[in-house]
């Protein structure tokens, strides 16, 4: 079984266990009626940056607080920091922080988006303390930042920027532990099995091998934390 820990597509292959990104809405009538069409997949419930409802901060806040309970909503987010886009970076820092007092609430991992705000997601780590798992989803940085990211217990998912062997994900794939590493396929087309075959490849480790150990750490993400499976 291939994990595709975050994608933006409900469909799967048979092969496949998603988890399946649900971004909680701006607009009120789009808040009101959202629970009703939500696909009997794994999940991932959170507040994108892109997507932060100024004026509506409550009810956003509200209905994930609620989703965050439903047993099929194994993470929380995608949620995160981006300086490129969206809400004002302390408005952005003040609904990510929410988030990750939701994630503590019900023990569950919290799944990150973050753009070039690498210095804050630390430091945002280093005062809240979280004691849940924090995977950075679609990660593609340089070495630098990935290794201050695994020294500080953060884990990784890469997706398909891993087909591009000059890319950094490519380059930085061997010096992140196996025990923080994911994989996903996020909005693209590609197939997550097209990934894990490259990441076997460029790890040297076989194809099956690689599959045991992404299901074991996500396994264990429930096993060392108390967190709710
Ligand atoms: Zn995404």
């Amino acid at each position: 079984m291939f994990l595709n820990i975050h994608t933006h597509h409900p469909e799967k292959y048979d092969n496949e266990q998603i988890i399946f990104n649900l971004i909680i809405p701006e607009s009120e009538e789009a808040l009101e009626s959202f629970t009703e069409e939500i696909p009997n997949v794994w999940l991932s419930a959170g507040i994108h940056p892109w997507y932060i409802a100024e004026d509506n901060q409550k009810k956003q806040l509200d209905l994930l607080s609620k989703l965050a309970n439903y047993q099929q909503v194994k993470f929380i987010g995608e949620c995160g920091l981006d300086r490129l886009k969206g809400s004002s970076l302390p408005l952005q820092e003040a609904i990510f922080i929410k988030q990750i007092r939701i994630a503590e609430e019900v023990k569950k991992p919290i799944l990150i988006h973050c753009v070039k705000c690498f210095n804050e997601l630390i430091s945002i780590k280093k005062i809240v303390r979280p004691k849940v798992p924090m995977i950075i989803h679609g990660f593609n940085n340089n070495l630098e930042i990935a290794q201050s990211l695994v020294e500080r217990g953060f884990y990784f998912s890469l997706g398909a920027a891993l087909m591009n062997e000059e890319s950094n994900a490519a380059k930085v794939l061997q010096q992140i532990p196996l025990e923080k590493l994911f994989f996903e396929t996020d909005d693209k087309e590609i197939s997550i099995q097209k990934i894990y075959e490259k990441a076997s490849y460029l790890l040297n480790l076989p194809l099956n091998s690689l599959k045991d150990v992404i299901f074991t750490n996500y396994l264990s993400m429930w096993g060392e934390h108390p967190v709710r499976r």
